[in-house]
């Protein structure tokens, strides 16, 4: 089922007063929580009395009051959940534009092998021995990623790609600590994900930000000025944020090493590099990598993910526990190493990271080979590029000179004076049947929309999705004179069952909580 709509979609107005079976649009249908759904009385299925005098055998744990779960029947459920799943956007559905997520097809092929009982029904706590397969994969796909970005270390417990910037930045503090050298700052061009300031903070540095050039890149000047002998580390995206390659990477390396700081590299881009330029050879000391961005896991909704960080010879000695060691073809996870490698910081996470992303993300390269992965880059690249030339003569680029990596960033200065606003471009998109691209990020450009298609759409689909958005910035560029089609964007989206929702009203108070009526509830054998 599709919400492509065609032309422009009308329907009634809903407002939250309106009873929630009006707010079903086409075949999307409005869903209460399974809890407003399911009776007290029904159920899904039939078990036969307890035998007479079974009750007695409880004693004091039968239960006097109703037990509050919803019933339904099989039939009720099965749409609850079905509905449910349509109430996101979905990769499988459509293109997925938002920036910086890549939001990429995710291969089956990877699903059927993650789910493969020796990887899928294991336990952290069995033992070595009868876990050799999924051991020897983890070794296997260290061994990639440490080949891919020219790194001699890698460190896989992160569990997404924040939790291995915190890791890359205990990894840094414990190799300045080892020297006695405790250092309190951390620079963050102006340009980085929220993610990387932070972390910084959250691991006890001061974050100090770097500004940014009118091409959007990092400010050598700037860097050289804010460098100083307690500077620990800087934290820079590449390609950045602005989905543009930091072509000064080497000069800033070699900045921040004279002053005795570490290089830590955002890699969550990575799908636009992979296979061409080694984050080793640039300077980098420490760099996550987002296996369920680049090598393909379902990631929308926040999980599942991991973000190994590869590190620098500098910092490989402080990589977390657990290790992989291999003798004689038996493989062993250990806590303990001796000599100069046994300066670990500690522990990341109680196990070795997430099991099921390892598979999915070793299927990937193994599927894709060398020759397929440089192509991931090349194709990631030019897909973006793609979207950019065919939108440019509407929409304004931040930086129209040259080419982008992975992501086209616009700006709003194309929308000035029409009264329509990224946002309401943003909501217009839901009635084309596309998700919004990352909107208002980087917050260096001024109402940006960052659109990132990814390497697995194809032509065909960014055209259409294309022709979508030119349709819709006509619309916009004419709203300076037509108030309807000014009430058009202000109103989307109008296809979907709830419309506009009070973002931050959401994030600051969410209801997490369903609260039962306060009618006693009569307990379901009644
Ligand atoms: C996604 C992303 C992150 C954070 O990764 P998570 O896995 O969501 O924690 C950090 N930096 C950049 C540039 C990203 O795109």
């Amino acid at each position: 089922m599709s919400m492509q709509t065609v032309g422009r979609p009308t329907r009634p107005e809903t407002t939250s007063q309106t009873a929630p079976e009006d707010r079903a649009v086409g075949l999307l249908q409005y869903e209460p929580l399974i809890f407003e759904l399911g009776g007290w009385s029904k159920t899904g299925v039939d078990l036969p009395d307890a035998a007479p005098g079974a009750a007695d055998d409880l004693g004091d744990l039968v239960r006097t009051t109703p037990i509050g779960l919803p019933g339904l029947s099989e039939p009720e459920t099965l749409r609850h959940y079905v509905r449910l799943s349509q109430k996101n956007h979905a990769i499988d559905l459509a293109l997925y534009p938002l920036g910086s997520c890549t939001m990429k097809h995710n291969p089956r092929l990877n699903e059927k092998l993650a789910r493969l009982p020796g990887f899928g029904d294991i336990h952290p706590l069995q033992p070595q021995s009868s876990v050799q397969g999924a051991i020897a994969l983890m070794d296997r796909l260290a061994h990639w990623l440490k080949t891919l970005t020219g790194m001699p270390a890698v460190a896989l417990p992160p569990k997404a790609g924040a939790h291995g910037e915190l890791c890359g930045l205990l990894a840094i503090r414990a190799a300045h600590e080892a020297r006695g050298d405790a250092r309190k700052r951390v620079l963050v061009p102006t340009s980085a994900h929220g993610t990387n300031p932070a972390t910084a903070a959250f691991a006890g540095y001061v974050v100090e930000e770097i500004a940014q050039t009118t091409d959007g890149r990092v400010d050598l000047a700037d860097l050289e000025s804010k460098l100083g002998p307690d500077v620990a580390a800087i934290m820079v995206t590449n390609p950045n944020t602005c989905g543009l390659f930091e072509r000064d990477v080497i000069e800033i390396a070699r900045l921040t090493h004279a002053a005795g700081a570490y290089f830590y590299c955002d890699g969550a881009n990575f799908n636009a590099i992979v296979g061409k330029v080694r984050p080793g050879d640039l300077g980098v000391d420490a760099m996550h990598i987002n296996l369920h961005k680049t090598f393909s896991t379902p990631h929308g909704g926040g999980g599942p993910g991991a973000g190994p960080v590869v590190l620098s010879a500098a910092l490989a000695p402080f990589a977390p526990q657990p290790w992989i060691v291999s003798e004689g073809g038996d493989y062993r996870l250990i806590e303990a190493r001796e000599g100069p490698a046994a300066q670990a910081f500690g522990r990341l996470s109680a196990f070795h990271g997430q099991m099921g992303m390892f598979v999915r993300a070793y299927a990937y390269m193994l599927s894709h080979g060398s020759d397929g992965l440089r192509q991931v880059a090349e194709d990631a690249v030019l897909n973006a590029n793609y979207v950019k030339a065919r939108l440019q003569d509407l929409m304004s680029p931040a930086f129209p000179d040259g080419p982008c990596m992975h992501e086209a960033l616009f700006d709003d200065a194309w929308l000035e004076g029409t009264g329509v606003t990224t946002l309401d471009f943003a909501k217009a998109m839901i009635d084309e049947g596309f998700h919004p691209m990352t909107m208002y990020f980087p917050l260096v450009v001024h109402g940006a929309m960052l659109i990132e298609p990814t390497e697995t759409e194809s032509k065909a689909e960014l055209d259409r999705f294309c022709a979508a958005l030119r349709r819709l910035a006509t619309d916009a560029l004419s709203a300076k004179d037509d108030t309807e089609a000014l009430e058009r964007f202000k109103a989307a989206p109008v296809s979907a069952p709830l419309r506009r929702l009070d973002e931050t009203l959401a994030a600051r108070k969410p209801r997490l909580k369903w609260t039962p009526p306060a009618a006693p509830l009569p307990l379901a054998a009644e």
